[in-house]
Order: C-alpha cells, then structure tokens, then sequence
C-alpha cells in the first residue's frame, strides 16, 4: 500500500518534469509547446553577418529584412534572439544539430533541404542574377557565361543552379558572398552569381559603389523560408502565423523600403507572398 503510494507519486513527478522540460526545451533546441510560446527563453537564431539590407552585423548589431523578419517571429512567438551567424553551407547542419532554434537567411525553400529541415513560409520571392564590374559588355545574362570565370558559395542554390543550367561555365565556389565580391573586384572572377536581393546590396554598398553594378536578368525563383527542425509542425505552424501578421500588419512593406529601398531595390512578382501550410 505504502510502497504504491511512493510510486504514484514518483510517476507524478516525473510527468511534471517531462511536462516542463517540454514546455521551456533548451535553448535552440526546445519544441515551444503550446501558446506561451517561448516565455522570454533565449534561443539561437541564425542569420547571415555578410549581407547588406539583408543580414548585416554591423558591430554589435544586427539589421536587414531578414534580421527585422527574425526579430518579429522572435517577439510574437515570446523568444529573445541571440544571433549566430549561418553561412549556406552550415545551415541544415546548424538546424539538425539543435545550434539554432531558426534561420533566417536567404535560405530557399527547396525539397533536397526538405529531406533535413523544415520550413516556414514564404516571407520573400527573390531570383538569381549576376553581379558584375561597372564596365563588363560581354556579361548581359546567363546565356553569355560559356568559358567566363563565375563565383558563388558552396551549399547554396545559385551554384547548383549554375551547374545544372549552365554547365560551360566556370565556377567557383567560396564560403560566403563578401569572399565572391573581393575576387570579382580584384579580376579573379568574372561575375558573381545569387539572389537579386543580395547583389542589390553590394551594388549599392558604400565600398562598391559605381564600381560594380547587378545584370538583371533573373534566371530562377528562390523562395525564401524560415529555416526549422525537420517535422516540429507545432513550431512551423507558429512561425507561420507570425509571417502572416507580419505580412498583413504592414512591417514587410516597412522593412522592404528601409532596408531593400536604398539599394534601388523593387520585389518582383509574387511578392509579398502567402505562407504554404506546415506539414
Ligand atoms: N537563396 C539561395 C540559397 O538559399 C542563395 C542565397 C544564399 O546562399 O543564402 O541558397
């Protein structure tokens, strides 16, 4: 009779620590469980550090859409951000390994990332292009790189775009953006290749400027979503609901013209775009 009692309430206790390690889960990590969200918890975020307009660490702060899209989820979801900087070739890695909560980073929604994360979203539509140097004639679009010296990063879809499209040109592939525009200003490269989004922001930072100007001939549909933990439903469904508000609350059109604005900047087609359901 005694040693039953014990039990029971062992087992009490131990439901109540499962419950609670389940509501508060560790940092990056934690399913959020329920509408409390993240109850002010720290998580980690990533974003990238490299991108001007977009994701930029510029000291100790962090600013661009994507940085103002990951500090909206954060704040409707009850998290407090800490920023870790995701380059594309780390990204499902950061996510399945639990070092990140979320990213949000350029990062297409595509099915080969499907297979190791999940996604919420769209928030953004954005297209590859090329970015070359101000004086460059025989670069009009990708049908002119046969032979030509192109520069992009690993683990990203503008070069596996490139490869499977355009499969006579040349490519290298660096760890980041910012690596690509030193090798084109340098004449290590002929041209660059990623979102429209991002060559915007070099063209126009103020390092770059008159020196090297985007093509703008787009050549691909890059979704872009919030990166997640494959299968965590709960949490994509919530990621959701806040790009809805975002979208409808008036903070994306906000956001685009503060920070996509000044690169001359315009979201093409699609845009602002509805979230696809989680599943
Ligand atoms: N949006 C593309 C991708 O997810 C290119 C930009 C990036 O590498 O972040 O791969």
């Amino acid at each position: 009779m005694k040693f039953g009692r014990i039990s029971a309430i062992a087992v009490a206790a131990l439901t109540a620590t499962s419950l609670a390690a389940c509501g508060s889960g560790s940092p990056g990590t934690g399913s959020t469980g329920g509408a409390a969200g993240g109850a002010g918890q720290t998580v980690k975020v990533g974003i990238k550090f490299d991108q001007p307009g977009l994701g930029l660490k510029s000291g100790s702060t962090y600013e661009g859409f994507d940085v103002d899209v990951a500090n909206y989820v954060a704040k409707e979801l009850n998290y407090t951000p800490q920023f870790v900087e995701a380059i594309s070739s780390q990204r499902e890695t950061l996510i399945s390994t639990g070092q990140v909560k979320y990213i949000v980073g350029t990062y297409s929604i595509t099915d080969t990332r499907k297979a190791k994360v999940s996604f919420a979203g769209p928030y953004f539509v954005a297209g590859q292009d090329l970015l070359v140097k101000s004086d460059e004639t025989a670069i009009t679009g990708p049908d002119t790189l046969t032979g030509k010296k192109l520069c992009s990063v690993k683990g990203s879809t503008s070069a596996s775009n490139l490869q499977k499209k355009y499969p006579g040109v040349q490519l290298q592939e660096y760890n980041t953006y910012t690596l690509c525009v030193d090798a084109l200003k340098a004449g290590n490269v002929d041209a660059l290749t990623t979102d429209n989004t991002i060559l915007a922001g070099y063209a126009a930072q103020a390092a770059n400027k008159g020196q090297l100007k985007v093509v703008g001939t787009t050549f691909s549909t890059e979704n872009y979503g919030v990166g997640l933990k494959k299968g965590d439903t709960a949490f994509c469904t919530q990621v959701t609901t806040a790009l809805a508000t975002f979208i409808s609350s008036g903070e994306w059109q906000k956001s685009v013209d503060k920070w996509l604005g000044p690169a001359g900047f315009k979201p093409g087609a699609g845009n602002p775009p509805t979230a696809a359901a989680c599943s």
